[in-house]
């Protein structure tokens, strides 16, 4: 065997995607040709929005096949989330050591629910023999000049999340450090964080600058702040703090974990008082 997928890979693989999600009237041509169509209604901006998971690198190895499915399109949608995007479609770019069957239908199926939860299609993508890495491309809708950017934010603006901060690192933390089993909240954080899609759409018209949090709110907030030539500052005593976190979390850690673990998965928001 070639270092390409052979002829029955292909069958399997068409299997698990072509139909993963049910078609929309907004897509005239969808998986099986050289590209798909896609229909943008007039009044509306395209969001298009990228981004890479390798094994091992933005998952640990041990992470179920549902959870790599589901995460992967997760971050995705996160980024549409982020600039007040509602999500429509995606494509899916697929580098696999073994067409696993059962491994294939348990990644599919945790990338199914997500996608059907926020109404997204799968149109198009590329398989490939390699380590595996996953490439997903997002593609939502956003109405004229609404999109939510980074450079907005205004001295005297309030910087809010959507959520409880460290909880994904805290759980990677006890799993390599300590090889500690965290419990199932900060597991969950970890491996099917919940792209805050509702919230971004809330945001619209209120926030003058969103950016979501994947590397941690200190990393990404000063994206944030260098976009919009402003400074912050963050009590770091308000951040926002789960149970779970609080029940397993050194204090010495805390901070840390909070403000640069990453994996959050939270959008952060700069609103006018
Ligand atoms: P091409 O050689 O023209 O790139 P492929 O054989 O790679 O075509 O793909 C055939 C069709 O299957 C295309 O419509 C492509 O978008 C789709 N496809 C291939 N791999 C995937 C995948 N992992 N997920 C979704 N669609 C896929
Ligand atoms: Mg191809």
């Amino acid at each position: 065997m070639a270092s390409e997928v052979n002829v029955d890979e292909f069958a399997l693989i068409r299997r698990y995607f072509h139909g993963l999600t049910p078609t929309a009237a907004d897509v005239r041509l969808g998986i099986g040709d050289d590209c798909a169509l896609m229909s943008v209604p007039s009044g509306f901006e395209l969001a298009v929005s990228t981004d890479t998971l390798v094994a091992g690198r933005h998952f640990p190895l041990s992470t179920p096949a549902y959870d790599i499915g589901w995460k992967s399109l997760a971050v995705n949608l996160s980024d549409l989330a982020a600039m007040g995007a509602t999500p429509r479609w995606f494509t899916l770019a697929l580098s696999l050591q073994h067409a696993d069957d059962q491994w294939l239908a348990q990644f599919s199926a945790g990338m199914r629910e997500l996608a059907l939860m926020h109404d997204t299609v799968l149109v198009g993508g590329d398989t490939t023999r390699g380590p595996l890495n996953i490439n997903i491309t997002v593609m939502g809708l956003v109405p004229d000049t609404q999109a939510l950017r980074r450079s907005g934010a205004r001295i005297g603006d309030l910087i809010c999340v959507t959520g409880s901060l460290g909880d994904a690192a805290l759980a990677l933390r006890l799993m390599q450090q300590d090889q500690a089993e965290p419990d199932e909240t900060l597991r969950t954080r970890l491996d099917r964080p919940q792209p805050r899609v509702r919230a971004g759409l809330a945001m619209r018209g209120l926030a003058s600058a969103a950016i979501d949090l994947s590397d941690g709110l200190a990393g990404d907030l000063l994206h944030l702040l260098g976009a919009s030539g402003v400074g912050a500052v963050i009590h770091t005593a308000d951040l926002p703090t789960s149970a779970a976190f609080q029940r397993s979390c050194r204090p010495s850690e805390r901070l840390a974990l909070q403000h640069a673990g990453g994996d959050d998965y939270e959008l952060c928001g700069c609103l006018p008082p």
